[in-house]
């Protein structure tokens, strides 16, 4: 089967190299000249632990093939995903232009019957506005069909969760379209891979109504961890007894400075613009919403009680940059607000991060970029780790309490037993700890 994936970001890049590795001859389209043609060359423009050889090995086999001509990519395929991104607007809604103008394009060019699949995550009925505007703009009359297919995938670990999901979900009612979606993930059928057939707007829905669950399960436990902190309780007993219910489950159960990402925050903004939309307010979601905006600003008072009550002219080390671990992907990152917050209050900020510092160089150029943790840490008045990369799990107390100026952590991602760092010398706070 030829399918097509336009817009080649993180998502669009991990479905066409799994479509290839699965057999399937897939050609990736870009707006951005620069990135195809590193992408042509076999380089990967974003850093997703696997993907590099993925791409390479399938480009290798002719399976896999990268371009900015959207018209030939239309042309040759039976099934083209739509993976361009869905920004949130200044409301919080989702900004559907790229998405809209992709499928414009796609119209124009259609010329025998084509599945359109969204993978972009995109609000309830923008599957049915999608199908009005091609069938506005198509040259040539053709049967067609859109199909939403959400992506469930998770940075750092996008291959395996795409190569074995814990379900694929299917959205539309015509059989034929979902037939050949069935056929395309036929491979991920063979393992017993749950599929979940449902209506356009079901689909649509279930995307938002996982990220905003999983965002519910941080804003919770982040403000028991607040609460922890009050009462004398420490949240990492406190999640670990709750997430033996296997009602519950102990995932998404740690404390810290609040969710960032490229998903869950502009998801939850999304869901409660689609609530009220339709007159059905989502109060939970926005709760989660404000909860996460406290818990990050609270991270700073936090950080300058452990520096001695004043940051004025005090040097403050971070370690970690990205969202989260194995990414280089700084969108709406905690570490951004931890940052600006304590360059507002007078700090001099260090920062290190093992691959997301060029890309956080753009966002903050003010800012000082260290080679390492331990040049991160030289000289600083306290060490705050917000990303829980795995090289900052074992890192050489001895070699840090001899650089800092003074001994101070302020551990965000509650990595290390704070009686052990209080032994160690060092003062020490977490979250609910
Ligand atoms: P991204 O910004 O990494 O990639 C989007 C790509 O689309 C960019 O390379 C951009 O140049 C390209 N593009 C924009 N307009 C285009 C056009 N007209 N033609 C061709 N290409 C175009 O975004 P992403 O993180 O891959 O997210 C894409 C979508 O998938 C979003 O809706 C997002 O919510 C959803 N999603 C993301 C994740 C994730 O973890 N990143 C997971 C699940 C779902």
């Amino acid at each position: 089967m030829h399918i097509a994936v336009i817009g080649s970001g993180y998502v669009g890049l991990v479905t066409g190299a799994c479509f290839a590795e699965f057999g399937v001859d897939v050609i990736c389209v870009d707006i951005d000249a620069e990135k195809i043609a590193r992408l042509n060359k076999g380089e990967s423009p974003i850093y997703e632990p696997g993907l590099d050889q993925l791409l390479q090995k399938n480009l290798q086999a002719g399976r896999l093939r990268f371009t900015t001509d959207i018209v030939a990519a239309v042309k040759q395929s039976l099934v083209i995903f739509i993976a361009v991104g869905t920004p949130p607007k200044p409301d919080g809604s989702a900004d559907l232009s790229y998405v809209e103008s992709v499928a414009v394009n796609i119209a124009e060019h259609m010329d025998s019957y084509k599945v359109v699949a969204t993978k972009s995550t995109v609000p309830v009925g923008t599957g049915k506005r999608l199908a009005q505007i091609i069938s506005d703009h198509q040259l040539t009359k053709t049967e067609f069909s859109v199909v939403s297919n959400p992506e469930f995938l998770r940075e750092g670990a996008a291959i395996a969760d795409f190569m074995r999901p814990d379900r694929v979900v299917i959205g539309s009612s015509d059989q034929q379209a979902i037939a050949i979606m069935r056929d395309l993930y036929r491979p991920l059928y063979l393992i017993e891979t749950p599929f979940v057939i449902t209506s356009l707007e079901g689909s649509e829905l279930i995307k938002y109504a996982a990220n905003a669950f999983l965002a519910t399960k941080i804003s919770f436990i982040n403000e028991i961890a607040n609460l922890c902190e009050r009462v004398g309780a420490d949240i990492h007993d406190v999640a670990r007894a709750i997430g033996m219910d296997r009602r519950i489950g102990p995932k998404f159960l740690h404390a810290g400075p609040g969710f960032g990402g490229s998903c869950f925050p502009k998801d939850t903004a999304a869901l409660s613009v689609i609530g009220r939309q339709f007159s059905s307010p989502t109060r939970i979601v926005d709760a989660v919403i404000e909860v996460n905006h406290l818990q990050r600003v609270a991270m700073i008072p936090k950080i300058e009680k452990l520096a001695g009550g004043e940051l004025k002219g005090k040097r403050i080390g971070i370690l970690g940059l990205a969202f989260k671990p194995e990414t280089d992907d700084i969108r709406d990152a905690p570490a951004l607000d931890i940052i600006r917050g304590l360059l507002d209050r007078g700090a001099n900020v260090v920062a290190f991060d093992p691959v997301a510092a060029d890309e956080a160089r753009k966002l903050l150029p003010m800012i000082e970029y260290a080679a390492n943790e331990y040049d991160a840490a030289t000289d600083a008045d306290a060490l705050v780790l917000v990303t829980e990369w795995n090289q900052f799990r074992a890192l050489d107390m001895n070699r840090l309490r001899k650089v800092m100026k003074s001994p101070r952590i302020a551990d965000l991602r509650n990595i290390y037993t704070p009686a052990d760092m209080r032994e160690m010398g060092f003062e020490y706070v977490g979250v609910g700890r």
